[in-house]
């Protein structure tokens, strides 16, 4: 009777144990060789993640919304135009963030479980110059994916800086920095990168590193200025030690397993694993019946899927059943929808056993709660997708 939690919602995510192992070791000096060795790797690994050569890479401690925070306080002058493509909750926070360093900002929003449309993106474009668009690539508030690659491009054929919000996405959803000329990709350790809450973790293109570099005004956040980190990146790749903050040591060093986990198993491999067990799992939805939050198939988001209760069954019994048998589910979070939708994390170290283990979990509930359906139907059809 281990008392084992499957923990199934989109970040933090169930870990790889070595990686906890990594961030249980006993702390080193942030100057110590070995550490110093750890953070170099880092560096360098995440550009083979992000499949950039030439992006420079930051950890720094803090969450994901320090990470879009960052971004924005060092591409953003007062005054400056920015283009907010928001597929939910967190476009709507790019946009407050942006407001906070004096942007004009003009949102484009989706309708809930839409994208916006590419026309309607190039006619903002051409009506207005904008210094920046940002791009929510998975939105985790509804499960939406959306395809950075051809508003990257239009980004490009308009002159403007493109920041990608990877939070839910990177190490998971296919993204090609360079290749597809994203200027800022960003996310947080505790998603699909597979290393406990702490670190932000971005990776700028030289141009958008010349654009900071040319800003007319100081940066208005001190903590977050790329002047104060560029050097610490610079000295740790070069395997020398530096000073501004104190590395978050032992986050690093689960970085550092975590990477080559990711690097081992190969980018290509690791993003058709996230879209197989993604496919297995919607298709295992629609089959008991359940409709999902995103209105197209091919929109619905690889690293986590957002499904609505059916109706006549309340979500708090719902989850609190599924709860008790120790699978934990998220909730709604987009506010107009929160109480009428449920969310299930699928990233990272994710493996079929986990979504068979989960969607077990959804027919025991719909069971109990008198759902008519046929019993077994969810995972009779994820399995012949899994092992297809
Ligand atoms: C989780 C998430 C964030 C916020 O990350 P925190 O670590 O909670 O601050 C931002 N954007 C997206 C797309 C996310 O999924």
């Amino acid at each position: 009777m281990k008392r084992r939690k499957l923990l199934m919602i989109p970040g933090p995510i169930e870990f790889e144990p070595k990686v906890l192992a990594a961030l249980g070791a006993p702390t080193t000096s942030h100057v110590a060789p070995n550490f110093i060795e750890s953070f170099g790797n880092c560096i360098e690994m995440m550009r083979k993640v992000w499949l950039t050569s030439t992006g420079q890479p930051f950890i720094v401690s803090g969450t994901g919304t320090f990470a879009m925070d960052m971004a924005a306080a060092n591409l953003i002058e007062p005054h400056d135009n920015v283009l907010v493509i928001s597929t939910g909750y967190f476009g709507d926070r790019f946009a407050e963030i942006s407001k906070r360093y004096g942007a004009n900002v003009t949102i484009l929003a989706s309708e809930v479980g839409n994208v916006v449309a590419l026309e309607d993106i190039e006619k903002a474009l051409s009506a207005k110059k904008y210094k920046l668009i940002t791009i929510t690539h998975v939105d985790t508030s509804t499960g939406v994916l959306v395809n950075p690659k051809s508003i990257a491009e239009l980004a490009k054929k308009y002159n403007v800086l493109s920041i990608l919000d990877g939070v839910c996405s990177v190490a998971g959803e296919e993204i090609q920095q360079e290749e597809w000329g994203i200027d800022v990709v960003l996310t947080a350790s505790q998603k699909a990168i597979g290393v406990p809450p702490g670190l932000a973790l971005l990776v700028v293109s030289q141009k958008a590193m010349e654009i900071f570099k040319n800003r007319k005004t100081s940066v208005g956040n001190y903590y977050a200025d790329f002047n104060n980190w560029l050097p610490i990146m610079k000295a740790y790749e070069n395997r020398q030690p530096s000073y501004f903050g104190t590395p978050p040591v032992n986050l690093i060093a689960a970085l550092e397993v975590s990477l080559q986990q990711i690097v081992e198993e190969g980018m290509e491999k690791r993003f058709l694993r996230h879209q197989k067990i993604a496919v297995a799992f919607r298709e295992a939805m629609i089959a008991l019946g359940l409709k999902l939050l995103p209105v197209q198939k091919n929109l619905s988001a690889n690293t986590l899927t957002a499904v609505y209760f059916p109706e006549n069954i309340a979500g708090s019994a719902f989850l609190e059943h599924i709860s008790k048998i120790d699978v934990i589910l998220a909730g709604g979070l987009l506010p107009s929808h929160k109480t009428l939708y449920f969310r299930i994390g699928h990233m990272g170290s994710v493996n079929n056993n986990d979504i068979i283990a989960v969607i077990a979990a959804i027919e025991s509930a719909l069971f109990a709660n008198e759902f008519p359906f046929e019993m077994g139907i969810g995972l009779k059809t994820a399995l012949k997708i899994l092992n297809n």
